[in-house]
């Protein structure tokens, strides 16, 4: 009677829990941590599954949303580990159930650049995605835009409020008439003038500037406003042969330019008429053009995260991480970037480098970094921000480990410096070195010759950029619900179970294709856009 009794307590026991337990979410089998997955968070004395195993685990602290739990008892100075990778060193004892927070770990050391792995994964035989296409604008040069826009470029801060006005005028009384034409944008900086233009480093800045105008959404026009005593005058910013004349100049003419201390300009009024009538012939064949279909191969997509949390690296950029694979398999091109927050996968990326160049390329860009960054008596661990560890990031090699999945899992086949351009021939997943910056990352990007650009977040931005349409990725429903005209995307749904990571990656891919083909995104919508920032890593004078 009494076995009996003790029976059927255990049964009722047992059925509660199995229930009610919250769930987790933990990386791999050898992590000792997983995150909370419930909105809200979680409070003290509730059960949560304890990572990848069905058991129950008692919670000793309430822990916030995104937030890791120890899974098993780690004592002072035992690593914390997930994605199996070393993210903390215990400061404490930290008893299973307990709230793991950046509070109570010492970060590891970044890995020196002695005796990587270059090269060395295996190159995978992959089958090709065909048939996939977008409708897009075809240049000159043979790259492809996916919007139709006319970039006004100036070579100096000095010029920016005349071309701000000027561009504004363009857009009133001549963009009507042009309805094939998508947009007029300054291409507005702080350069150009103050700087120490013959330093090394200004050459970094230079061809940004120089790239950026040349980018596949501007239809390959060049139209140049300068003041005329800068340091970088139109013939430096744009020498004969940087670029592809679409007009009957001769080849060896420097760019289209207007120059604001020139004599024939009286008054400002002068200033502005020439700038709208030297927009015309530029708009005249930009409307000419119309969109064509087109190989998916011709899509250039840079990707980027910003404000991420615990969960971009489980649910947003998996799926990114997906549809780059798809990417390259329809023979796209395909860049991730963010150099603070690739620095502690090195040994990933080395390894996963399709030749020793590549690999050593890879190198050359990180070492250049940390350099860059002890100048300012940095390093990357200053990447982390405060939202990051509210989001339940600890620190920068978790946060590294979560960004770098965007990259997927092919060979690195190219890497660029910041601000240089891809060539025609460079397709494929490609190594962009940048800050991480969100702004200077994605100037760089466009630079790079991005066509689409792809960026998830956490806690939520609401980033955009005016030369390329930006597909926003939520790593969480919650966010998604509450920015549900921001977000373009909701990952979060990984999370609460309702689609795998292959199916959000193959939603993305189609997505982008839609967006590349001239849907608009919220961000475009709303109008919604971020300065142009560049990486200016010269001294100013
Ligand atoms: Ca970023």
């Amino acid at each position: 009677m009494k076995d009996y009794i003790i029976l059927l307590v255990r049964q009722v026991d047992i059925y509660p829990v199995t229930i009610a337990l919250h769930p987790t979410i933990a990386m791999h089998p050898a992590d000792n941590v997983a995150i909370v997955v419930t909105a809200g968070g979680l409070k003290a004395g509730d059960q949560v599954q304890k990572g990848l195993s069905t058991d129950a685990l008692v919670l000793l602290n309430a822990i916030p949303q995104g937030h890791k739990v120890a899974l098993v008892d780690i004592a002072a100075g035992q690593t914390v580990l997930r994605y199996n990778v070393k993210v903390g060193i215990a400061k404490v004892d930290i008893p299973a159930g307990s709230w793991v927070h950046e509070r109570l770990l010492d970060m590891p050391a970044a890995r020196d650049f002695q005796n990587l792995p270059m090269a060395t994964a295996p190159q995978p035989a992959l089958a090709p995605l065909t048939g996939y296409t977008f409708e897009g604008f075809r240049n000159p040069d043979g790259s492809v835009g996916t919007r139709n826009i006319l970039a006004v470029t100036t070579t100096v801060q000095c010029v920016a409020g005349v071309v701000s006005l000027a561009v504004q005028k363009i857009k009133e009384e001549l963009l009507p008439m042009y309805p094939n034409v998508d947009d007029v944008v300054g291409i507005e900086h702080t350069y150009g003038c103050g700087v120490a233009i013959d330093a090394p480093d200004a050459v970094i800045p230079i061809r940004t500037l120089r790239n950026i105008s040349l980018n596949p959404n501007f239809g390959n026009e060049v139209f140049v406003i300068s003041l005329g005593c800068e340091k970088l005058p139109p013939q430096r910013l744009l020498p004969p042969g940087s670029f592809t004349l679409v007009d009957d100049r001769a080849v060896t003419d420097g760019p289209d330019s207007i120059c604001l201390q020139d004599d024939q300009h009286v008054g400002f009024m002068s200033m502005l008429q020439h700038i709208v009538a030297g927009a015309k012939p530029h708009l005249e064949r930009l409307n000419a053009r119309r969109r064509e279909t087109v190989p998916a191969s011709e899509l250039v997509v840079g990707v980027q995260c910003g404000g991420s949390d615990a969960f971009s690296g489980v649910t947003a950029n998996p799926i990114v991480g997906f549809a780059a694979d798809l990417l390259v398999r329809a023979g796209a091109t395909i860049m991730f970037s963010e150099n603070t927050e690739v620095r502690d996968a090195v040994e990933q990326l080395t390894h996963r480098a399709s030749t020793p160049e590549v690999a050593q390329s890879i190198v050359r860009e990180l070492d250049w970094y940390d350099r860059y960054l002890e100048r300012g008596q940095a390093d990357r661990s200053a990447n982390t921000t405060p939202g990051n560890k509210a989001g339940g990031l600890s620190n920068i090699v978790e946060k590294a480990m979560g960004s770098i999945v965007k990259s997927g899992s092919l060979p690195i086949q190219h890497v660029l410096s910041p601000g240089e351009k891809l060539k025609p021939s460079q397709k494929g997943l490609v190594f962009a070195a940048t800050p991480a910056s969100d702004f200077i990352c994605g100037t760089l990007q466009l630079a790079a010759g991005m066509n689409v650009h792809v960026f998830t977040t956490g806690r939520g931005t609401p980033y955009g950029l005016q030369a390329c349409p930006v597909v926003k990725v939520a790593t969480r429903t919650d966010l998604a619900k509450r920015w549900h005209d921001l977000m373009d995307l909701n990952a979060g749904r990984v999370a609460d179970g309702d689609i795998s990571i292959e199916e959000g990656g193959w939603e993305l891919f189609q997505l982008l294709l839609d967006v590349a083909s001239g849907c608009k995104t919220w961000a475009e919508h709303w109008k919604l856009h971020n300065a142009l920032v560049l990486f200016n890593p010269a001294p100013i004078t």
